[in-house]
């Protein structure tokens, strides 16, 4: 599997999608969690080639194309490259993986802060609205991806947040 791996401050994330030429049909932005929490991820426990090596295990050619970390914002599947993450929802989406687990409380801090730069970037750069964003378990239902916390009426509070 070929990987990005840059991991980009939230300036330098704007200027890169800013200047990348995606020829494919983007309409949707799919968000996940990494299930595996923030703690995991600081004493990196889990971390991206930890992930790499875990899809390539699966057989997969591809992966999420972003993870929203604490330190930054990590470029994993080129965004040109339809990636694996959503079932039916790869085609036409870039994935997201928020790190950490969500099904209590939704991310804060950091993982917040990359998450919605993330977000506000891509939304503008595909003219995509906040209803395009959706989440994984709509996909598959039997997950709870990208967690139990994160809901459309969640969304909205970002909207508010000037997305
Ligand atoms: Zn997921």
């Amino acid at each position: 599997m070929r990987i990005i791996n840059k991991c980009l401050s939230k300036e330098e994330f704007e200027k890169y999608i800013s200047k990348k030429r995606v020829k494919r049909r983007i309409d949707k932005i799919i968000l996940h969690h990494t299930w595996d929490t923030v703690w995991q991820w600081k004493r990196r426990k889990v971390s991206i080639p930890y992930y790499k090596k875990m899809y390539e295990e699966k057989g997969w050619k591809a992966g999420p194309h972003i993870f929203a970390a604490p330190e930054g914002i990590w470029l994993f599947t080129n965004i040109d490259i339809q990636g694996i993450h959503a079932n039916a929802g790869n085609n036409g989406s870039v994935g997201i993986e928020m790190v950490g687990r969500y099904d209590k409380k939704p991310p804060s801090g950091k993982v917040w802060k990359n998450t919605k730069a993330v977000l506000k970037t891509l939304l503008k750069k595909f003219n995509l609205s906040v209803k395009d964003i959706h989440f994984h378990r709509e996909y598959n239902p039997k997950k709870s991806c990208p967690g139990k916390a994160i809901t459309k009426k969640w969304l909205k509070t970002i909207e508010k947040d000037s997305l």
